[in-house]
């Protein structure tokens, strides 16, 4: 049986967390750098080298995976004199599962090339309760045999790969499976509104929903307690779908189509956004729709 590769895992936010702590489950030996030190600690406990910048990182691990915010977070951790790139010497791998554009994507894949580091662009489809229990699907771009080799990785952390092609092909299937997320996302607090305005209680529409076996999507399960007692803690932070909605629409008019739907559902996400609610979870976009829901607008 080949060695397991040592990891390296960049990035202990809701979704980083989860599956760091998926992979320390599973056995690999993990090390841990996070921007934000304190959130290092419950894996120091767990007997986890905590690395003090991405370099010192890569230097301890032959599999690195990032799971960072957007694209500066990415630049912040990879570039530089203290970046993951930095150490890089030939032969290591990256895993990049943050929702990045593909075109950054593509660049970064091609600075691997050049370094002589396989490179995966693997995104995730799924949110913190998926990534909690190690049921994410991964979204995987690169070299097919690459993707199989790190299969034992991929699967401590995923309950399915669905390979997409050479990177950033990846990540351009992640745009289009949050493009539906989003736009059900907004369906939901809109129906959420237009029921209330009539004058019915809008768990009448998850009723609905849960007794059509047409219409019984887990995802509207996900986001019930959210809508209905207007909890907005987030599982999926509304600045990260809003930022992903920009990357479709530029990729949309790169190559000269039209999103209408997707495009309103941006409009009405900058609109939450600049209400102060980026941190919130996505369903906060509820918040903006109308006064008869949005009244006790939590503070933002
Ligand atoms: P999150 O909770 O906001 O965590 C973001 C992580 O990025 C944190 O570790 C944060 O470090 C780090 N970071 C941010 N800016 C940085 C910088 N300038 N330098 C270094 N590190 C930086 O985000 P998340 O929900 O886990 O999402 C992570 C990625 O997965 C995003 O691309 C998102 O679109 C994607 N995604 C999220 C979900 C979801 O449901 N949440 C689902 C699928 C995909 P600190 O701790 O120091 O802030």
């Amino acid at each position: 049986m080949s060695v397991p590769p040592r990891i390296g895992f960049v990035g202990l936010g809701i979704m980083g967390r989860a599956m760091a702590m998926n992979l320390v489950k599973a056995g690999f030996q993990v090390t841990v750098y996070n921007r934000t030190r304190q959130r290092t600690m419950e894996f120091a406990d767990l007997g986890c080298d905590v690395a003090a910048t991405p370099r010192a990182l890569a230097k301890a691990a032959d599999t690195v995976i990032i799971m960072v915010s957007d694209t500066t977070a990415m630049d912040a951790v990879m570039e530089g004199p203290e970046g993951v790139l930095s150490a890089f010497s030939g032969g290591n791998t990256l895993i990049n599962m943050s929702t990045l554009s593909p075109a950054y994507t593509a660049a970064l894949a091609k600075k691997c090339y050049t370094a002589g580091v396989s490179f995966l662009d693997c995104p995730v489809s799924g949110s913190k309760p998926a990534a909690e229990s190690g049921q994410l699907v991964i979204l995987a771009g690169g070299e097919k045999t690459a993707v199989e080799k790190n299969g034992p990785v991929l699967k401590a952390m995923s309950r399915a790969v669905v390979y997409a092609g050479p990177a950033p092909a990846g990540t351009a299937l992640k745009l289009c499976v949050n493009l539906i997320v989003a736009q059900l996302t907004t369906a939901l607090a809109e129906a959420a509104v237009l029921a209330s305005a009539q004058g019915l209680d809008p768990a009448l529409i998850f009723e609905t929903l849960a007794a059509n076996p047409a219409l019984n999507c887990g995802y509207f399960g996900l986001k019930k307690e959210n809508i209905l007692k207007m909890d907005f803690s987030p599982a999926f932070p509304l600045k990260h779908m809003l930022k992903d909605a920009r990357f479709m629409l530029a990729e949309a008019a790169a190559r000269k189509i039209e999103l209408p739907v997707t495009a309103a559902a941006e409009a009405l996400m900058s609109r939450a956004a600049a209400s102060g609610y980026g941190d919130k979870d996505l369903s906060a976009v509820l918040l903006n729709l109308s006064e008869p829901l949005g009244r006790n607008r939590p503070a933002a």
